[in-house]
């Protein structure tokens, strides 16, 4: 079972915003699309959207926790970038030693460069301890993979992305399914 995890789902976090009109929370973001993801996956799938816990780190053991429970197998927590106004494309991050992450992060990668070979190819990044997203990396029970597939805070990343979200969501059906074959 592929576990779901809605970046910032907790309390009083809702992450970065894009940029430009009608903006909107990574949160709320990907709480939309995670909607158009699971029609179109081929294996089982849990959402994982309501964060309860007061801090960063509590809401990882939460989540954790939950994963173990359901017996996650490979997890994914949707976010989007940001940073300057220049930084665009996407990028997958997996814990530094895990292979399965490293494959799953492949797998979502490749369907973003088939989708969108216009958009900048950042590629499948390892992170370690103390690293950004580290913690969701190394404490879920499972392969895990953070995904950052534009930057909320350019603004053609943003216009391109909104023009169809379906074919984002397509990005991450096929790569999910592609992991699983
Ligand atoms: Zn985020």
């Amino acid at each position: 079972m592929i576990g779901l995890a809605i970046g910032h789902s907790r309390e009083g976090d809702n992450g970065a915003y894009t940029v430009g009109p009608n903006s909107i929370s990574e949160h709320k973001f990907n709480s939309e699309l995670v909607p158009l993801i699971t029609p179109m996956l081929k294996v089982p799938y849990k959402v994982y959207d309501d964060y309860n816990a007061r801090s960063y780190v509590g809401a990882m053991n939460y989540v954790s926790r939950k994963m173990r429970e359901d017996n996650v197998d490979a997890c994914i927590e949707l976010h989007f970038n940001a940073a300057g106004p220049k930084a665009t494309g996407h990028e997958w991050l997996h814990w530094e030693t895990s292979r399965g992450g490293k494959r799953l992060a492949t797998k979502l990668k490749e369907q973003m460069d088939k989708y969108y070979p216009t958009l900048r190819s950042r590629g499948v990044k390892a992170r370690g301890r103390g690293q950004r997203g580290a913690l969701f990396l190394r404490k879920t029970p499972c392969y895990a993979v953070i995904s950052e597939p534009f930057f909320g805070s350019n603004s053609s990343d943003v216009s391109l992305i909104m023009s169809d979200l379906d074919k984002l969501a397509k990005v991450y059906a096929k790569g999910i399914n592609n992991f699983y074959v």
